[in-house]
């Protein structure tokens, strides 16, 4: 099986899983994270229908946005200060905000370039070292503190589980939505109504994130890895 293939098939088993749980297929958007192919691997996923990409690194996005300016790209890797201007022309969503410089920079350059840059703040629920993120107890006060930034749209909440432990990514994800709640109840109405989006569930987990309600799966290996094996 190719790429165009595999994602077929992921495309439809999100699509499937999301009405085992009761949801709606369209309430489960797939993100095709293309970061370990190159430009042919995104016109093979192109070629099976996908509209919508994530990369991690600033050099990717601008590249491959350019080559195919049609689809949707997400930013889901690690910010730097001085990629911002790179990144926030090639975005529709940055899954991973989590400095507030960061929010006041990318809504800075998105006036600049006339438009509304969506975001997602980044939490590490599970607390793991290696993990980015801001800490579940700042959560409330980031995203208020985002929503006041010119320039940004805060969309909601992106979380990377634990891996290799069912449970622990299952209660990440659980944190995840039950944090979103708690914050939107926060929120003055319009706010809260755009704060609708949960970023979870990965190659090993994302049926477990559709489960506890992921809106969108970043899904790389699946895809394009020949060797990915649930
Ligand atoms: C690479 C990556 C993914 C996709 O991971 P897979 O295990 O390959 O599905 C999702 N989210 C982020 C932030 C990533 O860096």
């Amino acid at each position: 099986m190719g790429i165009e293939q595999r994602y077929k098939t992921v495309h439809r088993q999100v699509a499937e899983c999301a009405i085992d749980c009761g949801r709606s297929p369209e309430a489960v958007q797939l993100i095709a994270v293309s970061k370990t192919v190159g430009l042919e691997g995104v016109q093979e996923a192109v070629e099976g229908g996908c509209t919508v990409f994530g990369e991690n690194r600033p050099d990717q996005i601008m590249e491959k946005y350019a080559a195919f300016p049609d689809v949707q790209w997400h930013f889901i890797g690690n910010i730097q200060s001085r990629r911002i201007r790179d990144i926030v022309p090639c975005a529709t969503m940055i899954h991973s905000l989590n400095h507030m410089d960061h929010a006041e920079k990318i809504g800075r350059v998105a006036q600049e370039l006339g438009k509304v840059q969506d975001v997602l703040v980044e939490v590490n629920v599970s607390g793991e070292e290696t993990k980015s993120g801001i800490a579940p107890d700042d959560a409330v006060e980031f995203v208020q503190r985002a929503c006041a930034v010119a320039g940004l749209r805060v969309r909601g909440l992106m979380t990377m589980a634990p891996q290799g432990d069912p449970e622990a990514a299952r209660a990440a994800f659980r944190g995840l939505a039950a944090l979103a709640d708690e914050i939107r109840g926060q929120l003055t109405a319009p706010e809260a109504m755009a704060f609708d989006q949960l970023s979870m569930g990965m190659s090993e987990d994302w049926p477990l994130a559709i489960a506890e309600g992921a809106t969108m799966v970043r899904i790389g290996r699946a895809i394009f890895s020949e060797n990915f094996h649930e």
